[in-house]
């Protein structure tokens, strides 16, 4: 059985480069306060967790130890909160998050409706609508076509959407104004991993994709590869992979979540090569 990993799997660098400076940021204070959890996936909150990351869901919560606000940005009245009460604040905001929220405060000020498409309640979304007043978040083609006829719009999208679902409602928003401004906020890493996930869905006879059921990207890039090849599996460990699913099989791709560590990844390739062994031994094995 040919195993393959999609390349740029797992952790972007936003990603990366966050959790490393939590671990850092524990390191150098001994705790650090993150409003939230850093990724969606459990196995990296225990490990912050066991570091001395302090997760909480107010900055009333925070007390001495510093704040770190995470990669997918924090909203702009949470910053102003924070300053005010003089934390010390660590900034992990992906620099790709920061030039969203530049790009919508320049449509606002272009005198456009400004329009986010994202999925509801996504801090990153929250993030990116408190940057400026009146922004409306869009996360499919129906939510859009109630919308009345305007003049000048304004589009940004959520840096891990998939351009599928960002072309359906740019079609949808098209027919509202004469005049729409759209830039392409969905980020590279993100671009490229979708990508792969394509080309390996169509060249294996079955896909693994890495992630927890709580990752909104890790569950997108499953049904990316789902409508390409319906032999598609999500796991979250290697524990999840079934023997049944591998016979037959000879081909196998892999892909991960951007919030999906590479410890679990390896774990899910060692026992991919295992089960290869496995099955070709019972392949071999007299009636
Ligand atoms: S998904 Fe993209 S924008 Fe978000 S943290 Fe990763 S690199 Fe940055």
């Amino acid at each position: 059985m040919k195993v393959t990993l999609a390349r740029g799997s797992g952790f972007c660098f936003g990603v990366r480069d966050a959790v490393e400076m939590a671990h850092e940021s524990t390191d150098k204070y001994g705790s650090v306060y993150m409003l939230g959890d850093i990724v969606h996936n459990e196995h990296v909150v225990r490990q912050l967790d066991d570091a001395g990351v302090m997760v909480v869901d107010s900055l009333a919560n925070v007390k001495e130890a510093p704040v770190l606000f995470r990669a997918h940005g924090t909203s702009k009245e949470v910053w102003k909160n924070a300053e005010k009460e003089g934390l010390n604040i660590i900034d992990a905001t992906c620099p790709l998050v920061t030039q969203i929220h530049e790009e919508v405060k320049q449509l606002a000020e272009e005198g456009r409706e400004v329009f986010i498409i994202g999925d509801h309640g996504h801090d990153e979304v929250i993030g990116i609508a408190s940057q400026i007043e009146g922004a409306t978040v869009l996360s499919s083609a129906a939510e859009a076509e109630p919308l009345r006829k305007m003049k000048k719009i304004g589009v940004v999208s959520q840096s891990t959407q998939t351009i599928e679902n960002v072309q359906e409602i740019l079609n949808v928003l098209v027919t509202k104004a004469t005049d729409l401004r759209f830039i392409n906020t969905i980020c590279f890493p993100t671009t490229r991993n979708q990508e792969a996930i394509k080309e390996l869905a169509r060249l294996n006879d079955l896909m693994i994709i890495i992630g927890s059921f709580t990752s909104a990207n890790t569950k997108r890039l499953t049904s990316i590869s789902k409508k390409l090849n319906n032999q598609t599996y999500q796991v979250q460990t290697d524990k999840d992979l079934s023997l049944e699913w591998f016979k037959e099989i000879e081909t196998v791709g892999v892909s991960a979540g951007a919030s999906t560590p590479d410890f679990l990844i390896q774990k899910v390739i060692s026992r991919l090569n295992e089960i290869s062994i496995e099955i070709g031994t019972m392949e071999t094995e007299p009636a």
